[in-house]
């Protein structure tokens, strides 16, 4: 978990730290452990400013926004964990913790990109596919909270891969960067790509998502192969997204969004060649994440929304 203090105009006060998360014997997240670990940071905090307002904190899962009960949270296996109340007790601060993705989006809409705009989809590409949504100038959860989930769409649930939400064949097991280091290490295994096998072997361990990229950077026909088909598919996805919601502005953040440095660009190109209108086509962007960390400034910026220091 990443920790940082953050100011008004959405900067770091100093270096971002990293904890690792601890674990109890069983696999699930130790709540007690994590207080113990944030503890002395969150009471430095609040000893150097007077005007410390409360922690915000981005979680990777289905989140309770209005309570920080922490309702599912696939890698920390937390099932209506009370997070918020637990921290509040512990901390004695206002807490507002929520899913990392509407953190990022809010993140975009007051210090980055999507300044101003109305209609903006955030989406990550990282271990998974998902965003957040903002239309008609507000933050749209849907009836149980979960829109945005675009990743598992279904794309093929007859020939595709089951995919860890129980469906088969959604666009996130193809998308996503798991899936890239599975037809990757898939075409080094039935003898396609040499160098990723080369890739693969130098490092003593199954093909990753990184490898995939760089062999494709250096013209490996299965590795462009595998890229060329997950850029179709975002195409498809995000097109279908903007036909169905006319956005202003899709952000795309997560680790496979920086494989490459033309990536978003490749992405763009492919979703205005999907689109319905030329209206959309002509005025739709689509771009990277402002920051390195979207989801821990966004937590920052929902502490100074909620507290009424700043509006979307
Ligand atoms: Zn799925």
């Amino acid at each position: 978990m990443d920790i940082a203090l953050v100011d008004l105009k959405g900067q770091l006060v100093q270096p971002c730290e990293r904890l690792l998360v601890p674990f109890d014997s069983s696999g699930v997240a130790d709540i007690d452990g994590i207080m113990n670990l944030l503890s002395p940071f969150v009471e430095k905090a609040k000893a150097s400013s007077s005007c410390f307002l409360g922690a915000g904190f981005s979680i990777c899962g289905n989140i309770d926004d209005q309570t920080g009960e922490a309702v599912l949270v696939a890698n920390l296996h937390w099932h209506n964990m009370p997070f918020g109340k637990i921290a509040a007790e512990r901390f004695k601060i206002p807490i507002y913790a929520a899913t990392d993705v509407r953190m990022a989006l809010i993140a975009e809409l007051l210090w980055g990109k999507a300044r101003g705009m109305k209609h903006v989809a955030w989406m990550t590409i990282g271990t998974g596919y998902g965003g957040y949504l903002y239309l008609d100038g507000k933050l749209y959860g849907g009836s149980h909270g979960f829109a945005g989930n675009l990743g598992h769409g279904i794309y093929d649930e007859r020939g595709g891969y089951p995919c860890g939400c129980g469906q088969r064949g959604c666009f996130e097991s193809y998308v996503a960067g798991p899936a890239l280091a599975r037809y990757g290490q898939q075409v080094v295994e039935a003898g396609k790509s040499p160098i990723l096998k080369q890739l693969s072997e130098a490092a003593g361990k199954p093909v990753t998502t990184r490898m995939v990229f760089e062999a494709e950077a250096l013209q490996d026909p299965a590795a462009q192969e595998i890229i060329r088909e997950q850029i179709r598919k975002l195409g498809i996805s995000l097109s279908s997204m903007v036909n169905l919601l006319d956005l202003e502005m899709i952000v795309l953040g997560g680790g496979v969004t920086k494989g490459s440095p033309d990536f978003i660009q490749r992405v763009d190109e492919r979703v205005r060649g999907f689109l319905m209108t030329v209206e959309a086509r002509r005025d739709l962007r689509i771009e990277r994440e402002s920051f390195d960390n979207s989801a821990l400034i966004g937590a920052a910026a929902t502490v100074f929304i909620k507290n009424g220091v700043l509006n979307l």
